[in-house]
């Protein structure tokens, strides 16, 4: 497997830098730095200027010296912005880039006192997000051991799924496997939805316990390496009525729909309407209330955003979602999710995990 690019990175940013007409940009956004530069502890900012310099306390020296890449490093006192400030100071710099959706009122204020009346604080959003949408061959094999790892959980998980276990004790379960087999923590907060919780789209696991017969919506994922994995299956508990199937079966044809219709060069916006017009045609699609799928990598949500409208282009080698829903209030919730690589002539569902109906009794 071939190291983390970071210099070809900084490069590409460099140009887009260059394009826009700034001297630099302060990045902030630790999965940002992280991306650009290696280092992955919890406090530290990278100004990329013509060279790069990489901020940090001196807690975090000794890993700055072992992980950042392609930058200097500075070990800093009394927070990194000031320090920041005085080296675009001391290089001249005219026009200073942040990075607007991440950097809070506070810092915002700090930045400019320290920078002072001649530098030009132009504020961006989602630039180095953009670089990231389209992974790399390393990130590629990272994102499929994720999943892999996740995936392996589902079977084994399967044996807990009884009438009368808390959703909460599901969840610890599953936490337990992922962090025994090597994960580094959840992507996000496990959603066991069961019964009436299945028509909540974002059902985080309660104390609620299962019931003898109804929907569970698990979904879930893992960090391996920074990268993280997201996956859904609904499985039904006890005898399912026809209606019951039914609603799978069109949640499932409309996952298949939006899928087969990815590859580089389709939009966003093309495969969430593969989606909602395979619900349409079930008279479903009021019910599937939000976006089909979201990018996934360092972040679980990443660009792009598979949803109505969105003309961003699918690019080879973007890791997406595919996961529509069908939510009736009160009632049942269904949902299913995998990940999906975007390739030159098509796709590849990274997540193995089978899909046909599974009813425990
Ligand atoms: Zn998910
Ligand atoms: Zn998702």
């Amino acid at each position: 497997m071939s190291p983390t690019d970071c210099e070809g990175r900084l490069r590409k940013l460099r140009a887009e830098l260059d394009r826009r007409k700034v001297d630099a940009l302060v990045v902030t956004h630790l999965p940002n730095v992280r991306y650009l530069c290696g280092f992955t502890g919890s406090a530290g900012v990278l100004l990329v200027a013509r060279r790069p310099v990489f901020f940090t306390d001196g807690r975090y020296a000794e890993q700055a010296a072992s992980q950042v890449q392609d930058a200097r490093i500075s070990i800093v006192r009394g927070g990194a912005l000031p320090a920041v400030a005085a080296t675009c100071a001391k290089l001249g710099l005219k026009r200073v880039a942040i990075e607007s959706e991440h950097l809070t009122v506070v810092q915002l204020g700090a930045l400019e006192q320290a920078l002072g009346k001649g530098v030009k604080l132009v504020r961006m959003t989602g630039v180095v997000e953009a670089l990231r949408a389209q992974k790399d061959a390393a990130e590629i094999e990272l994102l499929r051991q994720a999943v892999q790892l996740s995936s392996r959980l589902f079977r084994p998980l399967l044996r807990s799924m009884r009438s009368g276990v808390a959703e909460s004790a599901i969840a610890g379960k599953l936490e337990y496997m992922a962090r025994k087999a090597g994960a580094e923590r959840m992507s996000f907060e496990t959603i066991v939805a069961s019964g009436e919780r299945s028509a909540l789209p974002h059902g985080i696991a309660s104390a609620q316990k299962l019931p003898a017969e109804g929907f569970v919506v698990l979904d879930y994922g893992v960090v391996l390496d920074g990268y993280c994995s997201d996956m859904t299956r609904t499985i039904h508990l006890g005898k399912a009525s026809g209606e019951a199937r039914m609603l799978y079966h069109a949640v499932l044809d409309a996952q298949l729909a939006a899928i087969s219709v990815v590859r580089a060069g389709v939009t966003a916006g093309e495969v969430d309407r593969a989606a909602r017009h395979e619900l349409k045609r079930a008279k479903l699609d009021r019910y599937f209330t939000h976006s089909t799928g979201h990018g996934v990598g360092l972040e679980v949500h990443e660009v792009p955003r598979l949803a109505a409208g969105n003309d961003a282009v699918l690019q080879p080698g973007m890791v997406i979602t595919i996961e529509p829903g069908v939510y009736v209030p009160g009632k049942c919730g269904i949902r299913i999710e995998d990940m999906v690589l975007v390739t030159e002539r098509g796709y590849e569902v990274l997540t193995p995990v089978a899909k046909e109906w599974i009813e425990l009794n």
